[in-house]
């Protein structure tokens, strides 16, 4: 049975990417070799390499003076080295804690500078977007994630901020277009929208960097990558190659505005079932939910197991909601299509005739 796949990350992928994927182990680019044993110098990898980086470019409109990476390390690694290259000991930023990842990126900042967190969310377990809270001005940046995976909450407009932003853009990268001149640095695991797992995105202002004094090792800094066009040592080249692949998916399917209009439809879709459905009600407040992350729970807990055992039988993958929420989380990456909603949506709707 094809299953529908609703997983958080690593998590669905377009189809046609998972066939050029497949085809690239056998012969890559017609070489002959199959990209898992190609090198990372071959003109045939460098090529893959430009134009991932240009497909970057060309699905964000990106200024000349921002560059490009694909990094190891995953989002994780990114809340730290953010703040290591970009603040003095004594530097200020501004934190907004929306979530686990939030957190996360909190906690490691610390280590490097002085680390303001402006709001929280957390007392009513992130259920919201903190708002109106003040931005002092000398702050060297004010650090969001754009969506929280795990609490289904998403940005729909960015704070009114004297400062520019730090943005944890993993869940939610290239589901909607973003006016990036707004940002010094964005960041992104691949395998949540993306790609596979196992290469990071960062977009980064160059003019920001080499303003601090504390010795940055050699693979944490972001001029080594920049220097090193991202190849300074080997680069993941299979994440990057089916990211490559994903970003031309995107763009050959309208770019970002169309990606924007369908998770809009989207999201609708399953959302007006949530508030509809008797047995159903969502986690996060309804301004504040995410086209890419829908968590939604039963009122009468002792059918959750029974509600996810029907979704398995009708091949529904993915649903069960993260221990911190409970109930059930549907992913609508970029890749679901309407279609796989609609059968979650039907069996929600089964679901209430029995159930109600
Ligand atoms: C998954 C996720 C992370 C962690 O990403 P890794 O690549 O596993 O380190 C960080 N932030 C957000 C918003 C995420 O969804």
């Amino acid at each position: 049975m094809k299953k529908v796949n609703f997983s958080a990350g690593p998590a669905i992928l377009p189809q046609e990417v998972i066939k050029q994927a497949a085809e690239a182990i056998i012969d890559y680019a017609g070489t002959g070799l199959s990209i898992l044993e190609v090198s990372h110098r071959s003109k045939e990898f460098v090529a893959t390499m430009e134009k991932a980086t240009a497909l970057v470019r060309d699905l964000f409109q990106l200024p000349d003076n921002y560059a490009v990476l694909f990094l190891s390390g995953g989002a994780s690694t990114q809340f730290f080295m953010a703040p290591m290259n970009l603040l003095n000991e004594d530097d200020k930023a501004g934190y907004i804690s929306t979530g686990s990842w939030a957190k996360n990126a909190i906690k490691e900042a610390k280590a490097f500078g002085k680390i303001n967190v402006l709001a929280s969310s957390e007392e009513d377990n992130f259920k919201y977007i903190p708002k109106n809270y003040e931005i002092p001005q000398n702050l060297k940046y004010l650090h969001l994630t754009s969506n929280n995976t795990i609490f289904g909450t998403q940005y729909h407009q960015w704070p009114e901020s004297p400062v520019p932003f730090v943005c944890d853009m993993s869940s939610d990268i290239f589901s909607r277009p973003v006016n990036v001149s707004r940002f010094d640095l964005i960041y992104a695991g691949a395998q949540k929208n993306m790609g596979p797992a196992g290469v990071t995105l960062v977009i980064v202002k160059k003019d920001i960097l080499g303003k601090v004094s504390r010795y940055i090792p050699t693979m944490l800094k972001y001029e080594t990558h920049i220097n090193g066009e991202s190849m300074y040592n080997t680069p993941p080249v299979y994440a990057i190659y089916v990211s490559m692949l994903t970003m031309q998916w995107i763009k050959d399917n309208g770019g970002l505005e169309a990606m924007a209009q369908r998770n809009e439809a989207k999201a609708r879709l399953i959302y007006d079932e949530i508030d509809r459905n008797q047995l159903f009600y969502g986690h996060a407040v309804p301004e504040d939910r995410s086209q890419m992350n829908v968590c939604f729970r039963l009122h009468d807990e002792s059918l959750e197991a029974e509600f996810l055992k029907r979704c398995a039988e009708k091949g529904l993958d993915g649903l069960k909601g993260h221990r911190s929420v409970g109930g059930f989380r549907a992913s609508i990456y970029n890749a679901m299509d309407l279609e796989g909603i609609q059968k979650l949506v039907d069996l929600m709707q089964d679901f209430e005739k029995e159930k109600a």
